[in-house]
């Protein structure tokens, strides 16, 4: 039988003419946030669209837009619901504007861990209530992979109170954000081309980008030499986005290559993010010796939890759907902080100076 299929495939080959490959059955289009080649981000969507081909052998096809092409960072939802583009790339928590329910599948403040949210999202019923918010728009979600824990962010001086945080002008979008503005801080969004400058000139006071991975190449170090441990963006995951009836026309098996891979993409990216924030932050610590690693005072992250529950709150009495959601990544935060604490946390603690 084998052998007979062989000789199909060469004739089939030969018929095509000169060694070329079988044209694909299924062409897709894909749009993601990043800038062409950005690391990481978006690297890892050509990465997913070479694996869909590999698995698939060559039966689907991928064309990965940047946004340098689609000229629109934030468009990935409305491109997907509307059927423009059959995948996107981007995180949940960009669309709060769309559907504010959107907002809870990235990461949340004083929330989950990445290990604890990727529980949550496969075993503790995260993905399906992601899938129940994003099926009134017509897509279904899997999870893009995950940064780890963001850094607190770069601090031109020190955070030795919340005074000190009064009136302070920093680079910190969304849920994060609003939270920091609950305490007086002024909250501010700026082009990623521009934080430099606006770091070195004091036209902000701090910023927060995401950690070692990616920070370092932007050298915020050099001008603001406080960098704060995390409380925000504990686990930022990104997101695939299909679109619902697109996925749903096509053959089985080409649904499974497409989630799939999605699923091993979004481990690989979360892997090679470690690695990068672990060998970027190595060098760090001899090229700039001057950085010192800083944790908020007591009073500050007290502050912080209290001005973040008081938004959680509103947000439950929002919606009925934002309640369960909310009710769930607490429930789950609960009982899988209890392990993290006796394991991986007693480790540290026990084996740590
Ligand atoms: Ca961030």
């Amino acid at each position: 039988m084998m052998k007979k299929w062989v000789s199909a495939a060469v004739v089939g080959i030969a018929l095509l003419g000169g060694g070329a490959s079988y044209a694909a059955e299924i062409e897709l289009k894909l749009a993601h946030t990043w800038p062409k080649g950005f690391p990481l981000f978006g690297t890892s969507v050509d990465d997913y669209a070479a694996l869909v081909s590999e698995l698939s052998d060559g039966r689907i096809t991928i064309e990965v837009d940047s946004r340098n092409k689609h000229k629109s960072a934030f468009g990935i939802f409305d491109f997907v619901k509307s059927g423009q583009y059959d995948i996107g790339q981007s995180a949940s928590y960009y669309y709060g504007g769309k559907d504010p329910d959107t907002l809870f599948f990235t990461t949340m403040p004083f929330g989950m861990t990445a290990a604890e949210q990727t529980a949550w999202f496969y075993e503790g019923g995260g993905l399906e209530l992601a899938n129940e918010v994003y099926a009134k728009h017509g897509v279904e979600v899997m999870p893009g992979g995950n940064t780890g824990m963001q850094m607190g962010g770069w601090f031109r001086k020190e955070i030795n109170s919340v005074d000190d945080l009064k009136g302070l002008k920093m680079r910190i979008p969304g849920f994060g954000g609003k939270v920091m503005a609950g305490v007086g801080a002024v909250p501010t969004n700026i082009p990623a081309g521009e934080l430099f400058q606006a770091l070195e000139r004091g036209t902000i006071d701090a910023l927060e980008w995401v950690g070692p991975s990616l920070d370092l190449r932007m050298g915020f170090h050099k001008v603001a030499p406080y960098y704060y441990s995390g409380w925000h963006e504990p686990s930022t995951e990104l997101m695939y986005f299909f679109n619902a009836e697109k996925l749903a026309s096509l053959p089985v098996w080409a649904q499974s290559v497409l989630r799939n891979a999605a699923k091993l993409t979004a481990y690989n990216m979360s892997t090679e993010t470690f690695d990068a924030s672990a060998t970027n932050w190595s060098q760090i610590s001899q090229e700039y010796p001057d950085v010192q690693v800083k944790q908020f005072p007591s009073e500050v992250i007290e502050a912080l939890r209290a001005s973040n529950a008081s938004l959680i709150e509103a947000e439950v009495a929002r919606s009925e759907l934002a309640a369960r959601i909310v009710a769930s990544q607490q429930a789950y935060l609960e009982k899988a902080r209890a392990w993290t604490k006796i394991g991986d946390k007693l480790f540290l603690d026990s084996v740590s100076e």
